[in-house]
């Protein structure tokens, strides 16, 4: 479990992280969004105790980072892959840091196993891929079989294949009764991995939630809907008459707005028009994410590519 409480972190005139509070709860991936600037870094620094607080309090399973007595066998991070030494094999790099927390060699290999690297054990941490890098720090993450898992952009750097082990990874630690929080820019990604969201934009809360929840209560209310094609015509201009938008849509039928799901079904009735579906369509986590948070958004323009793509994109339907 982690808490944050009134969490605040000011950079002489800048406050990164502003009254802060948030709980992320064993048992479920936590995703962390917000845009580039947003205090995402210094939050979890700050829950790692690698940075202090200038108000509020953030702790892990109940106490401050700093103060945990076995970090490592508490909570692991994964913040960045590349903080290695680049001569060191894999391996060495490992039990280095298992003898620094009294954790037994057989776990090396283990985790090594686990994250798919026994082959590259003898490798010397330059050779690796970025990919590889990324396995590594968690392979680091995993080493002392914390309870508490954070990772800072998981996914980066890692092929299909990869994105795919790590997101099934993290949902079998979640579902083991862990607590797994990560951050991720990749929007797809993070919809099909979290259970829960916590959004932040200049440093405030935007949103604490479930997944689901966020999606369709922020949602753009869309139906689509499928008649006999002999029907369409006469469908969308009903439809149109009743200030509705009508679009064709890439899965077939036709993609409606601007009414609601009972009304339509209602107006076919009335105009004894079949309907074969009539579904309520909601948006993507992108989507709505980027509805949220373009008002927060501090560098607009100026912004690193992987940020803008996602966030000046105009919401699409
Ligand atoms: P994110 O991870 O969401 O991109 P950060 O936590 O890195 O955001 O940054 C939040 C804000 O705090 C930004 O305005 C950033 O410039 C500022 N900031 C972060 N670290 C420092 C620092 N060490 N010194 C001064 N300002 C900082």
């Amino acid at each position: 479990m982690i808490e944050a409480r009134e969490l605040t972190k000011r950079y002489g005139g800048t406050t990164a992280v502003d009254s802060l509070s948030f709980t992320v709860r064993p048992g479920l991936v936590t995703g962390f969004l917000g845009p580039n600037g947003a205090g995402k870094s210094t939050t979890l620094r700050m829950t790692l105790g690698l940075d202090t607080p200038s108000a509020g309090t953030v702790t892990v399973n109940g106490r401050p980072c700093r103060q945990l007595a076995a970090p490592l066998r508490e909570v692991g991070s994964l913040l960045d892959g590349k903080a290695l030494h680049p001569g060191r094999t894999v391996r060495r790099h490992l039990l280095g840091l298992a003898r620094s927390n009294a954790i037994g060699r057989a776990r090396v290999d283990e985790v090594l196993e686990t994250v798919g690297l026994g082959q590259v054990a003898d490798s010397r941490a330059k050779e690796l891929s970025l990919g590889m890098g990324q396995r590594l720090g968690v392979a680091a993450a995993l080493l002392g079989d914390p309870g508490v898992l954070i990772l800072d952009e998981p996914v980066n750097g890692l092929d299909t294949e990869g994105i795919r082990w790590i997101r099934d990874l993290l949902k079998s630690l979640a579902a083991e009764g862990r607590t797994v929080f990560l951050s991720s820019h990749l929007m797809s990604e993070m919809e099909l991995t979290a259970d829960r969201l916590i959004v932040i934009g200049r440093g405030r809360l935007l949103a604490d939630t479930d997944m689901r929840d966020f999606i369709e209560t922020n949602s753009q209310g869309a139906t689509l809907v499928r008649t006999p094609e002999v029907d369409a015509q006469r469908m969308r201009a009903v439809l149109e008459a009743k200030g509705a938008r009508v679009e064709l849509d890439a899965r077939g039928g036709r993609r409606v707005t601007g009414i609601g799901c009972a009304e339509i079904g209602d107006l076919a009735r009335d105009h004894r028009i079949a309907v074969h579906e009539l579904t309520p369509v909601y948006s993507s986590l992108e989507e709505v994410y980027t509805a949220m948070t373009r008002s927060s958004v501090e560098y607009r323009g100026t912004a690193p590519a992987r940020e803008t793509a996602g966030l000046d994109r105009e919401t699409v339907r």
